[in-house]
């Protein structure tokens, strides 16, 4: 009989405990297919985050670390810099790596550090009840800020691909979705291309995930990827912004 369809040796069986339709699952499932195809003795070491993927350890076969809120990017530089044969990287929500862990982020990338920041962008603090995050968009409505978010009184969304692009130490920065297959796919590619950035030590290596948070968008599954669609992605476009790779897959 031909196997189609099976769960990746990179996950384990734990059930999650993430909400019904929440974009976690599909991002862990992408990095887990990823990380089977590349060769079986590859170390691999992940960085937990504070957030809603705080017991993201549980989810995988592989070792993890976990960090204190924002500072993944600090405790993935001790581990890469100690264990260099290691595939390292982190895994941040927004509320994470662009508010209490931005000086952590700026200084790894402009360092060069080698690895991988994989940044799920889903808008709000989602964890804590969806509160108005650094990237909340113009016009988003979240506990904290219910006639929507007005640049005048609460500021600009942070656009941390943009913000990154510049520094001389990144060698790879893209931003992509997972708000339909097309784009899932698109992101398990460029998981991939960033991990062989690492392993072919160009540098530092990040991906900018949109994703959703039904739960404290008040929405359905499906019309939260209809939102990131219509919504969010005029103000994150998707692309590759900085590529050292070349030929790299
Ligand atoms: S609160 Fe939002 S981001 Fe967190 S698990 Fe639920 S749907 Fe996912």
């Amino acid at each position: 009989m031909r196997i189609l369809f099976s769960k990746p040796k990179a996950l384990s069986s734990i059930s999650t405990h993430y909400c019904p339709g929440c974009g976690h699952g599909i991002i862990h499932r992408i990095i887990a297919e990823v990380i089977d195809e590349l060769p079986q003795d590859q170390k691999i070491i992940g960085v937990a985050p504070v957030g809603c993927s705080v017991f993201i350890y549980d989810y995988f076969n592989f070792d993890f670390v976990a960090a204190a809120h924002g500072r993944a990017p600090a405790v993935a530089t001790g581990v890469k810099r100690s264990i260099r044969d290691a595939l390292v990287f982190s895994y941040q929500g927004d509320g994470d790596i662009a508010a209490i862990g931005t000086s952590e982020i700026i200084h790894a990338a402009a360092r060069g550090e080698s690895f991988t920041a994989i940044f799920v962008n889903n808008g709000v603090y989602a964890m804590t009840g969806g509160q108005m995050a650094p990237t909340s968009i113009p016009g988003q409505i979240t506990v904290s800020s219910p006639y929507g978010r007005d640049p005048k009184i609460q500021g600009y969304h942070i656009k941390l691909c943009e913000m990154l692009e510049p520094l001389d130490g990144v060698a790879f920065i893209a931003r992509t979705s997972i708000h339909n297959i097309k784009n899932i796919e698109m992101t398990k590619k460029i998981i991939r291309k960033a991990f062989d950035i690492q392993i072919n030590e160009l540098g530092f290596s990040i991906i900018e995930i949109l994703s959703n948070c039904p739960t404290n968008w008040g929405m359905t599954p499906i019309k939260s990827m209809k939102r990131i669609e219509e919504e969010v992605i005029k103000y994150y476009p998707l692309g590759i912004f900085k590529d050292k790779g070349g030929d790299i897959k």
